[in-house]
């Protein structure tokens, strides 16, 4: 049978026939305890083969042109779990220095713990990758569009530069999502997802995908077994019930946000815009070549003068929140949440500054979230 695509994948892929009552959904398995009398599997929530968790293995799998696939309990609990199957001690990992705060913290608070060494580059070029490998590199760890800035890191250069070296590739996909990028297609070897974002989209669920091939998903289930991060049959549903719009969502968000990032470019009292969708974006023509749509997020500075907070508490329909990716747009100021910790001269050497703010642009009318931001201004 031949692929199909992606919205049909996002609703049917790996659902689960209710061969009883015929209904039309997945049914829910709660049961944590299987027969094993001659059973193949044996199946327990924590070995990632409940009816439901195999359904998000499936699904994500396909939608990231993958073998397979494997659920976890939050987008940390795949990430840690992914690294740590991948990496012993004295084993060395490369790491992007655009990197989602809690992939950094778990690395700066745990690795040396557990004697694995690690680097983080100065830039996202191949060069700056390249740089950083040492004998005993393992995996190249990375993240497009990044956070805050959304820089784009040529996911061919990495994977062919993790080829050359004999490294495992591994990406942060969260913000573009599968139906912006699907890393694996240009040799990256495993894709990751905070499915808490896009791929609940809804801001109530935290999870979190893995998707490679056979043999790297078998390494990183073999791990995660004994770390235990695995995902809720309930959550589970609500995943696959989620992602049944996934690619219909993120073509909204990839439109509305496109369509808004030209307002603010125009406008008198914003400095800069951020993103990838917008010609003058350093990275613009990368991401052209390797994404299928923009995204929905971007960044934006206010002019000098301006109240950044001020601003957001006179925002009515954006609404100032830690999280993003929902189908509501959401606002945040880096220098008061992910990027605090920092002095205020390693924030300017990283490019963000106190006026700058990130918007997770929602898929209301796009006239309403313009709108709001005029009005916030003009106040
Ligand atoms: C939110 C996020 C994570 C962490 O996911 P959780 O589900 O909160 O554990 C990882 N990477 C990126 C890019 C994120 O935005």
């Amino acid at each position: 049978m031949t692929k199909k695509g992606k919205h049909t994948i996002c609703i049917h892929e790996g659902e689960i026939r209710d061969t009883q009552f015929g209904g039309a959904v997945s049914p829910i398995f709660m049961a944590s305890s299987y027969e094993y009398l001659d059973a193949d599997p044996m199946r327990y929530p924590r070995y990632f083969n409940t009816p439901n968790q195999e359904v998000l293995g499936k699904k994500i799998a396909a939608l990231e042109n993958a073998e397979a696939g494997l659920p976890f309990a939050s987008g940390m609990a795949a990430i840690s779990t992914t690294l740590l199957a991948f990496l012993s001690k004295g084993d060395h990992i490369v790491l992007t220095n655009e990197i989602y705060g809690g992939a950094f913290n778990f690395v700066v608070e745990e690795f040396d713990k557990m004697n694995i060494e690690y680097s983080f580059t100065d830039g996202v070029e191949v060069t700056d990758f390249e740089a950083k490998i040492k004998s005993n590199t393992k995996v190249i760890y990375i993240e497009t569009p990044s956070n805050p800035l959304l820089t784009i890191t040529d996911v061919k250069a990495i994977a062919d530069l993790a080829k050359k070296h004999s490294l495992v590739s591994m990406i942060d996909n969260t913000f573009a999502s599968p139906i912006n990028l699907t890393p694996l297609d240009f040799g990256i070897d495993i894709s990751i997802h905070s499915a808490t974002k896009y791929l609940g989209g809804h801001s109530d669920i935290l999870a979190g995908l893995v998707a490679g091939n056979s043999e790297h998903i078998n390494t990183i289930f073999q791990k995660g077994k004994n770390l235990g991060g695995n995902l809720s049959h309930m959550i589970s549903y609500l995943l696959e019930r989620s992602i049944k719009t996934l690619a219909i969502r993120v073509e909204k968000h990839n439109s509305n946000s496109q369509t808004v990032a030209e307002y603010l470019v125009n406008h008198v009292d914003i400095a800069k815009v951020y993103y990838p969708g917008l010609k003058n974006h350093p990275n613009h023509n990368i991401a052209k070549e390797q994404m299928n749509g923009y995204g929905g997020m971007l960044s934006f500075e206010l002019k000098e003068g301006l109240d950044a907070v001020k601003f957001q508490k006179s925002l009515q329909l954006i609404k100032p929140s830690m999280s993003l990716a929902g189908v509501e747009s959401t606002i945040l100021q880096p220098t008061l949440t992910s990027h605090a910790l920092l002095t205020p001269e390693q924030r300017k050497a990283i490019g963000i500054s106190d006026n700058l703010l990130r918007l997770s642009v929602g898929i209301e009318d796009v006239e309403d979230i313009i709108a709001d931001v005029e009005q916030a201004i003009k106040k």
